[in-house]
């Protein structure tokens, strides 16, 4: 069958199927649910796949879920994802328990791609496209609550803190070639798509400075002050910001959780939340060695001691050209958006896990605008339905038939034109050779 003519029945079907769809949208907005907690929103997405005859793999990192098609097909295998969790911003007006909200609408990317499960499989299209898919809801984007995913790894429920960076590590990802996903994107300046959108990398930063205790007027002198280590370690990593190449969009930021006790009392223990962002990872590393360096450095001169414990947080990104060539042509050619409507290149401020992907395999990560307000915030909310949930589904659906039709021919292509940055295995021992607790001790004994 030509591929125009599979196009529009797949297109056909998702109209048909239009109510469903954005009833998949509102019911996980309802249910906002926060990182590797993503019940209701994996319950939804399983009950969906199994209506469509498929045999779903249940709870695939402590939440989330996987189910693929034509798998005794030849050819290209391409992962399509959506991200399930929401995330915490209690005055937003529909935040429910835990000030859980979907404001940077993961629920429009389940929505979106079981709506391409349903355009492919309900229209009988899948069986005429020469690769396989697998459909992979995924939890646990938002890189928040560091206590709460520590406490998972120290349980052993998870390796890593990004639900992509642990799907990755459980294999996921071993027979996909290539994959992805789309975000809902806030409407600006009346554009309707972002194609390309590029991403800082991070490294997240736990930091606690020992010292001793002792009273502050009475004795300082028998202290050791980890408020001072702290001082010093700030005007120290902000001495380095000058040492940092505009083109490595270096970033360091931090916080002091906790600052001491009492203020009569000289501060034994402090500790300290950073940042260290990157477009690239080898920028990255080098600032986060000064970084470790400044801390050193403070516990150095005061002679105490000083923890420092590092998690890569997630890679920049970096997404396929070929692959958003198809989907923009799908989207001018097939769902009436005009070129002027189209932004090819933002570069944002932000990281996501799916630069993870980014560096292994080829991947889109396109933005489709149906919402307003900037994300993360109470002024977020979705206003176009039809653009967030249901052309979503539509451009990624048609994406995939490029990509498959005629052997994998395009499929085939993208892997040609390629390069990772790693394996998956280096990858793998990438995370595991930089998520390390260094512990430096310059107590006098
Ligand atoms: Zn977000
Ligand atoms: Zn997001």
């Amino acid at each position: 069958m030509d591929i125009n003519t599979l196009k529009k029945m797949c297109i056909d079907e998702i109209d048909k199927n239009k109510d469903e769809i954005i009833k998949i949208g509102r019911d996980i907005y309802n249910n906002p649910e926060l990182s590797y907690r993503e019940f209701k929103a994996t319950k939804i997405t399983i009950d969906t796949l199994k209506s469509l005859g498929l045999d779903v793999e249940e709870n695939i990192a402590v939440t989330g879920c996987k189910a693929s098609i034509n798998e005794d097909k030849e050819g290209v295998k391409v992962a399509v994802l959506g991200e399930l969790d929401a995330l915490a911003c209690p005055e937003h007006k529909d935040a429910k328990e835990e000030g859980a909200i979907h404001c940077c609408g993961h629920n429009a990317q389940i929505a979106g791609m079981l709506g391409c499960a349903i355009g492919l499989i309900k229209s009988g299209v899948f069986k005429h496209l020469d690769g396989k898919i697998d459909f992979i809801a995924v939890p646990a984007e938002e890189g928040i609550e560091l206590e709460y995913r520590k406490y998972l790894q120290d349980n052993k429920m998870i390796t890593y803190v990004g639900g992509k960076q642990e799907l990755i590590h459980k294999g996921y990802f071993d027979d996909v070639d290539m994959a992805m996903m789309f975000h809902l994107g806030s409407i600006k300046d009346n554009k309707k798509c972002i194609i390309k959108g590029k991403s800082n990398g991070f490294i997240e930063k736990g930091i606690t400075f020992i010292g001793k205790s002792a009273h502050s007027g009475g004795g300082p002198h028998l202290g050791i002050n980890a408020g001072t280590m702290a001082n010093l370690a700030i005007n120290n990593i902000n001495a380095l910001r000058d040492t940092f190449k505009d083109e490595d969009k270096v970033r360091v930021h931090y916080i002091i959780n906790h600052g001491g006790d009492a203020v009569n009392v000289v501060p034994n223990k402090v500790t300290m939340e950073a940042m260290v962002r990157s477009s690239n990872a080898e920028a990255m590393l080098d600032a986060n060695k000064k970084f470790n360096r400044s801390l050193q450095a403070a516990a150095l001169a005061i002679g105490g001691k000083v923890i420092i414990e590092d998690f890569i947080g997630y890679l920049s990104l970096e997404t396929d050209d070929m692959m958003n060539s198809l989907f923009k042509d799908n989207l001018i050619n097939f769902l009436g958006i005009k070129e002027d409507e189209i932004v090819d290149l933002n570069i944002g401020g932000g990281s996501t896990d799916m630069g993870d992907i980014s560096q292994i395999m080829p991947c889109i990560h396109p933005y489709i605008m149906g919402a307003t307000g900037d994300f993360h915030t109470k002024d977020y909310k979705m206003v176009d339905e039809e653009m967030g949930y249901v052309n979503s589904a539509k451009a990624m659906a048609l994406t995939l038939i490029d990509l498959l039709y005629d052997n994998s021919k395009k499929g085939k292509q993208v892997i040609e034109g390629y390069k990772p940055t790693y394996t998956i295995k280096e990858y793998l021992k990438f995370l595991e050779e930089n998520n390390v607790v260094h512990t430096h001790d310059y107590t006098e004994k």
